[in-house]
């Protein structure tokens, strides 16, 4: 029998062994050691815990609760990830190989994004609008959805959880997540945290287990009210079918080939710098890698050789090591993708500056080498297809128009990085370029605050912000004759 630790699914405020009665391995893919076996979740357990969060959905303790108590209880729960952040920030470092560092970051603003909600939760509010008739009043009520399904990759569990449940929750929802299988040990912490921080048992459901199991049948289930996905756009479309045909709303944030635009103008040494973190971060398992770099031609030398001499000194190793600056790829499937993208390269044409092997990084585990493709163009696969993995193709440009219709010729939209001095050409890029995110002279900047949306295939619907409220309520019109 086997001596690894068990996790359970969370269902009603409880851990809920698996109906079906089978676990799967989940490993840490620093050191391909197997971490924990848990639950595998089937229509059973799923329909279990939409039941469940029904039930607190119609729970008194739920939905007679004021906005203002629904915000309290949203800061709780906000203080309490801050109170558990060591232990939530080494738990997904095990689970996904994110560096530790990376996730201690994470963790210090996660906290604000519960915050941020609480603040909301006493400023969702109709109107009252004229009508034509003074004796007949009019107003619109803003109301919670019911059961929310949402459904997470593993490049960020807790965050991408975080993005879908302090909105959901702050409208007064309840939430049944399916985290990714790769990662499911700190949404189901955060689960624990939810119930701790005063929310009625059932608010937050999670089930473990596949996405052709239990990710289908939360999808295919009769009780949601909403779809919330993050992950590939394949899956997406999958998702956005299903709910379509009970039309169902959906927010679904895909993929990303995100263009990261060097002019002649920027601060190349700077530019450099963020262009490595655009694509190297997390092993370039983010939705909004820089993945496609376009340098004027006057700085192309100059930036090719600043960001080769970067990735060469990326010390690859155990992500919990202070030193380390690039941890795994989450699972071995992944690295052996990587590398098949980067022999699919080759034979398309492309060069390898630097990197382009796995490693084991002397650990066992599955990393890759950061790596600069060179001789691409945009005719390739390997520079229309999502990689999610640290693969930087970097192309010459010389117009600025030439530039704008190459970082707009690709099926995603979800981010554009440009490096420049020139003001007004900032403004014009983040008037041309079609993504819903734009970056100039940073990177990856984003909060609670600031709405996000994918363009094109990279997604529907809003994430953060006061707009993502819209997503998780319904409008009603009330007319009363006075
Ligand atoms: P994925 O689509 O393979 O899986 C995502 C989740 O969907 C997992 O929980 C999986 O189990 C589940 N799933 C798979 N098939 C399913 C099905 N038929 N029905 C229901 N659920 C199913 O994606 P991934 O590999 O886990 O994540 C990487 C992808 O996520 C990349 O494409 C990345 O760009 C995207 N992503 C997007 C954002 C964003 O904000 N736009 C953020 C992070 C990641």
């Amino acid at each position: 029998m086997s001596q690894l630790r068990r996790t359970e699914h969370h269902i009603g405020g409880a851990a809920r062994p698996p109906q079906g009665g089978e676990y799967f391995t989940s490993t840490n893919p620093a050191t391909g050691e197997d971490l924990y076996e848990a639950a595998r979740g089937t229509a059973a357990d799923v329909d279990l815990a939409v039941r469940a969060a029904r039930d607190a959905f119609e729970d008194p303790r739920w939905r007679d609760l004021s906005q203002t108590k629904r915000g309290h209880l949203l800061r709780r729960l906000g203080e309490l990830i801050g109170e558990n952040a060591e232990e939530l920030a080494r738990m997904e470092t095990q689970d996904n190989g994110k560096l530790l560092r990376e996730m201690r970051g994470q963790l210090a603003v996660l906290p604000e994004y519960y915050h941020y909600y609480a603040g909301l939760a006493d400023k969702i509010q109709g109107d009252t609008i004229p009508t034509s008739d003074r004796r007949v009043l009019n107003y619109t009520r803003r109301e919670p959805l019911g059961v929310v399904g949402a459904i997470t990759p593993w490049n960020s569990p807790l965050t991408l959880t975080t993005s879908k449940l302090a909105p959901a929750l702050c409208a007064g929802n309840t939430v049944v997540v399916k985290p990714s299988e790769y990662t499911s040990a700190t949404v189901l912490r955060l689960a624990e945290l939810v119930d701790e921080a005063g929310f009625p048992p059932g608010a937050l459901n999670v089930v473990t287990g596949f996405g052709a199991e239990a990710g289908q049948a939360l999808v295919d289930h009769r009780g949601l009210a909403k779809i919330s996905f993050t992950g590939s756009t394949r899956t997406g479309a999958l998702i956005a079918a299903s709910a379509a045909s009970r039309f169902i709303g959906t927010t679904l944030e895909l993929g990303g080939k995100s263009p990261n635009i060097v002019f002649d103008d920027a601060d190349v040494a700077n530019a450099a710098m963020g262009v490595v973190a655009g694509i190297f971060a997390a092993a370039g398992q983010t939705c909004i890698a820089g993945s496609r770099v376009f340098a004027h031609r006057s700085v192309y030398d100059e930036l090719l050789q600043r960001v080769a001499d970067r990735a060469r000194s990326i010390v690859i190793g155990d992500p919990l090591l202070a030193e380390t600056e690039l941890g795994p790829l989450a699972f071995a499937d992944q690295r052996d993708k990587v590398a098949g993208y980067v022999d699919l390269g080759v034979s398309e044409g492309a060069t390898v500056l630097t990197g382009g092997r796995a490693t084991d990084g002397g650990l066992g585990g599955y990393f890759f080498e950061p790596t600069v493709l060179t001789d691409v163009d945009n005719s390739m696969r390997v520079v229309r297809e999502e990689i999610f993995g640290p693969v930087a193709a970097i192309m010459p440009f010389d117009t600025e128009d030439e530039v704008v219709a190459l970082a707009n010729d690709t099926e995603f939209g979800l981010a554009a990085g440009v490096w420049t001095s020139n003001l007004s050409r900032a403004h014009r890029l983040a008037d041309r370029l079609e993504a819903g995110t734009i970056w100039v002279n940073t990177y990856r900047a984003m909060s609670p605050m600031s709405p996000r949306q994918g363009f094109k295939n990279s997604g529907v619907g809003v994430e953060h912000g006061v707009e993502s409220i819209k997503e998780y309520t319904r409008l009603k019109s009330v007319w009363i004759n006075t």
